[in-house]
């Protein structure tokens, strides 16, 4: 029997590497959840799913049943006096910004896309330019209503171990419906930013080191393509928001559409096209000193809808891990190095320091040190076993993958790199479960 819950034969995440069945339910009123959380068994497990910006298999329950919480996009409060909103679960990001910016608010930090839930970011405990200054999204969280799979409705708040398992407890601990959030005050839409270029990779952590002592956002672009003398050469971006500019907000829709799959034919030049246009205006406007809406720099990718769609049917990996502030920089040499003699990188990738913030959730992903993300199309065996030398890389060098980016690391390597897994145990409710989850665990 399926009641609510319909057949979707080819449910995806983002990479679309996993199409599987699903049967989904697609709630449109607060009130709807709880009868659909009850329905979830430790033999029959579900999930709460959002805007499926995860990209592997940590937000897809292949075989089983998931609620999609997007339609329940409703602000139950807002106050800005004090820039505290109440939202459901289901309300991305991007929407949110609409009524914060012209209040004078931000989203505390922000990942490099806004299509992103309100549930998402607190599943995955989401990071932003900002890391080393504002820690993780969880960090602002100041209360969040979880529907357990037992009929219970917990309110929780920071020092609730239930709170700190839920945050980053990538959708494992109950569904959540609501949540609390502290906005930051901002004095513009605008922000104030410069560019650093440099070389070669060793050269970003010396800039980045100075960068962020006085900047909140920063981050760097590198340019895989490169080895030898010019292995990891990049542009370093940094900025602050600018004092006296106005407040409006960004424009919903993108500016561009990949309107069908990409034939196999066109991928590579078509790929290459879409990211190099992105790095054009990232560099128009850099000479020197510039001043930017927020949105080209926080969301540059926004700017063409469904770009995923540009790595074809068999869809891409992202691949972002953090290596500790002692093996950064040679680890970080040695993944670009395989990266490049593999010729199979995506012609950007993007590198970025996070700050000693102590971890708000039992398995948040940021930790002290550098993170290096980029995309690989699917090729098969060739990127499984490419990826499976990055891994003994970054296992040697003591780091960690990020779960909503990946969709196949063994459990061993997830084990390594998150040790409270299992204190984290605990909180799971037995009701729910991932693809990600059952292969790390099993
Ligand atoms: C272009 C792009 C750039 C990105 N940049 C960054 C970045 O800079 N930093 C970063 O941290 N991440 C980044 N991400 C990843 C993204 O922020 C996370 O994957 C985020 O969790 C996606 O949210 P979502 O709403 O799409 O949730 P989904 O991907 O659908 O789900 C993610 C997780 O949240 C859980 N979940 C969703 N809703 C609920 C709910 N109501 N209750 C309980 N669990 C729930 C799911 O079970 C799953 O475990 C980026 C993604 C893209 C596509």
């Amino acid at each position: 029997m399926t009641g609510p819950f319909h057949p979707d034969s080819t449910l995806t995440s983002w990479g679309r590497v996993i199409r599987a069945p699903h049967r989904v339910a697609r709630p449109r009123f607060g009130d709807e959840v709880a009868d659909l959380v009850t329905a979830f068994s430790p033999e029959q497990p579900g999930l709460a799913i959002g805007l499926r910006r995860s990209y592997g298999d940590s937000n897809l329950n292949p075989d089983g049943r998931v609620i999609d919480m997007t339609a329940l996009d409703r602000i139950i409060a807002f106050d800005p006096a004090t820039g505290v909103m109440r939202a459901e679960a289901g309300l991305s990001l991007s929407q949110a910004l609409q009524v914060l910016v012209p209040a004078g608010w931000f989203l505390p930090t922000t990942p490099g896309s806004r299509f992103v839930t309100l549930g998402g970011a607190v599943a995955n405990d989401v990071h932003g330019k900002n890391h080393h200054a504002a820690g993780t999204f969880g960090a602002s969280v100041t209360r969040l209503m979880v529907l357990r799979t037992d009929g219970s409705a917990r309110e929780i708040a920071p020092g609730d171990p239930l709170f700190h398992a839920t945050i980053g407890g990538l959708g494992l601990t109950g569904v959540i419906a609501w949540v609390e959030f502290r906005a930051t005050p901002i004095p513009s839409a605008y922000l104030d930013g410069e560019d650093a270029e440099f070389t070669r990779v060793e050269d970003y952590f010396d800039i980045a080191a100075e960068k962020k002592t006085s900047f909140e956002h920063t981050m760097a672009w590198v340019d895989c393509s490169k080895s030898g003398s010019q292995l990891g050469r990049g542009i370093l971006s940094s900025a602050n928001w600018y004092a006296h500019g106005t407040l409006e907000p960004h424009r919903e829709q993108p500016r561009r559409k990949v309107p069908v799959e990409a034939p196999g034919f066109a991928l590579n030049a078509l790929t290459v096209r879409a990211f190099n246009s992105v790095r054009h205006e990232l560099k128009s406007m850099r000479t020197g000193p510039y001043r930017t809406h927020y949105e080209p720099f926080l969301y540059p990718l926004d700017g063409i809808a469904n770009w995923n769609r540009l790595y074809g049917a068999k869809g891409f990996y992202q691949y972002q891990c953090v290596l500790p502030p002692a093996t950064a920089r040679d680890g970080t040499v040695e993944l670009l190095r395989t990266i490049a003699a593999s010729g199979q990188g995506s012609p950007l990738a993007v590198l970025k320091d996070f700050g000693a913030n102590p971890p708000v959730g039992m398995l948040s992903f940021p930790m002290e040190g550098t993170t290096l993300a980029l995309d690989f199309r699917n090729q098969g065996s060739r990127t499984l076993d490419l990826m499976a030398d990055l891994d003994r890389i970054v296992l040697q060098a003591g780091g960690r993958l990020y779960p909503a980016k990946d969709g196949r690391i063994s459990a061993q390597m997830f084990r390594a790199g998150f040790p409270k897994w299992q204190d984290f145990r605990a909180y799971i409710d037995p009701g729910l479960s991932s693809g990600f989850w059952r292969r790390v665990s099993a």
